[in-house]
């Protein structure tokens, strides 16, 4: 059991985590965004191979798929005494740490470090790694003369053939590692201790489980903790929560007793679930809500996918490109509720065709709900500087959206069930808790944005059938998004009677 980069940093981040990754892997909760993040960085590693000219890779795989590392460090050993220039997945083994460099690059006198990121600035966490790295290089006998980070630029904008040049912003690092490298030799040998632990560390929780990444045991780590807890108060930081635990400010009845200040949602929070409240509801908030309303009313929510590398021309990395959308509508406050929907074709760009279609369907000044909209207004802006003939219409429609969430940010309605979460994702089955048509889980295939976001980039060169499956779970998935706030308005309208 050795250490590599990702180990190291996780160690940095919390000593435990690195124990449950040796030990109990398992308990992770499993995160899709993360699976998929975790393929799109292996998708840009090997689109940077390219960056400095010719290279070879040293990668090898087992017959079960796995890294084969000792013929990796073979490779490497090979190509170093080839005095080859640049040699991707260069992979160093020293007294118990490995480390595999995405490009290690030759130059007259020694070597230079290129580290690879598929996100578009550089943290400390990259910091940390490149000292590991540079550490295990040079006990490994080579002169690091240079550590260098590729990140992504996202102010490309893609016309035509990738071009890695303009996709990444090349930065030097090297004068910015010292305070992390004077800390490898000891972190690594406190890791490795901890790696060798037979026992369970003892760690509470703290902010170190939410940055610089959530950590995937919280559910285990906190599993004896009393439900709900100072953790789970409405937008509470890690390390707000962290100081108040280390008070001993846990259940909501301490933080009651304690007297810490909490805002409106927190405190309807707390007190709805330690007094067992019934919903909280403030009729003339929610009437001066429902007054800003005018008819005919229409609900749209937007899809969208955003992939590191920009699948199309004109767009950048990361750009949310939206490919879907649902719109149910009523023309007068009791009318009949009709519906309109789009989801574009998934072999091109599906920004004009959704674009078009969404002037014709919403007709110009009429009010839009949308449930948190600064996303779909957000949208709606780009698409409106990319078509310049339809910018006019499409502003239209963005200046006319109201928001829903305002209700319940604004704490005209809480309910327990919420948990603390204002998501339309907790506060529908809150406010319909015993609905199956509004229930997510009985979905098929898609059940959240990003499962509708992977289904999605997934349907290209799919089998008819499987495709047509897929495409009426995304329909369904999208039209459950507007129907929710449709059943919101009307209990809105129900409650203020
Ligand atoms: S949940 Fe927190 S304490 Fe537990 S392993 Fe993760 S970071 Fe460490």
């Amino acid at each position: 059991m050795n250490l590599s980069k990702s180990k190291y940093t996780r160690y940095c981040q919390c000593p435990k985590m690195l124990w449950m990754d040796t030990y109990k892997k398992e308990c992770a909760t499993q995160d899709p965004a993360l699976e998929r993040r975790f393929k799109e960085g292996n998708e840009v590693g090997d689109l940077a191979m390219g960056l400095l000219g010719d290279f070879v890779e040293t990668t090898a795989y087992t017959d079960d798929g796995k890294l084969d590392i000792p013929t990796m460090l073979k490779n490497t050993k090979k190509y170093l005494a080839q005095g080859v220039e640049n040699i991707c997945e260069a992979a160093f083994s020293k007294n118990r740490c490995y480390c595999a460099v995405d490009i290690l690059h030759k130059t007259a006198t020694g070597y230079e470090i290129y580290e690879v990121k598929s996100s578009t600035e550089i943290t400390d966490v990259y910091l940390l790694d490149c000292a590991y790295q540079k550490w295990v290089l040079g006990n490994s006998g080579l002169n690091i003369e240079h550590v260098f980070i590729a990140y992504i630029n996202n102010k490309y904008v893609r016309s035509g053939e990738v071009d890695i040049h303009q996709l990444f912003t090349i930065e030097d690092v090297t004068d910015r590692l010292p305070p992390y490298y004077a800390q490898v030799a000891e972190n690594v040998a406190a890791a490795l201790e901890y790696i060798d632990k037979k026992d369970e560390p003892d760690m509470g929780p703290g902010a170190h489980c939410f940055k610089p990444y959530p950590c995937l045991y919280w559910d285990y780590c906190t599993r004896d903790l009393p439900k709900p807890n100072v953790f789970d108060l409405y937008r509470i930081s890690g390390s707000k929560a962290e100081e108040y635990y280390n008070k001993g400010i846990v259940t909501f009845a301490d933080v009651l007793r304690a007297g810490i200040k909490l805002n409106n949602i927190q405190y309807k929070q707390v007190t709805s679930e330690q007094f067992d409240l019934p919903t909280h509801v403030d009729k003339l908030g929610i009437k001066a809500f429902l007054d800003t309303l005018t008819y005919p009313l229409y609900f749209l929510d937007f899809e969208s996918f955003q992939t590191c590398v920009p699948l199309y021309d004109g767009i950048r990395p990361y750009q949310q490109v939206p490919f879907q959308y649902s719109l149910h509508y009523i023309i007068e406050p009791d009318g009949e509720l009709l519906h309109k929907e789009f989801l574009a074709d998934e072999n091109s760009d599906p920004r004009r065709a959704l674009a078009e279609r969404l002037v014709e369907d919403i007709p110009q000044s009429v009010c839009t709900l949308a449930y948190n909209k600064a996303f779909e207004c957000m949208v709606i802006k780009q698409l409106a500087e990319v078509f310049p003939d339809l910018s006019e219409k499409l502003l239209n429609i963005r200046e006319n959206i109201h928001d829903l969430l305002d209700v319940f940010r604004d704490g005209f309605v809480y309910d327990k069930a919420m948990g603390g979460s204002l998501s339309i994702k907790s506060v529908l089955p809150a406010m319909f808790p015993d609905n199956p048509d509004l229930n997510y889980h009985n979905l098929n295939d898609v059940h959240n944005g990003t499962e509708a976001t992977a289904t999605f980039l997934s349907l290209r060169g799919m089998e008819k059938s499987e495709r047509d499956k897929l495409r009426a779970s995304l329909l369904a998935y999208c039209k459950l998004d507007t129907m929710a706030m449709v059943k919101l308005w009307q209990r809105l309208r129900e409650l203020c009677v």
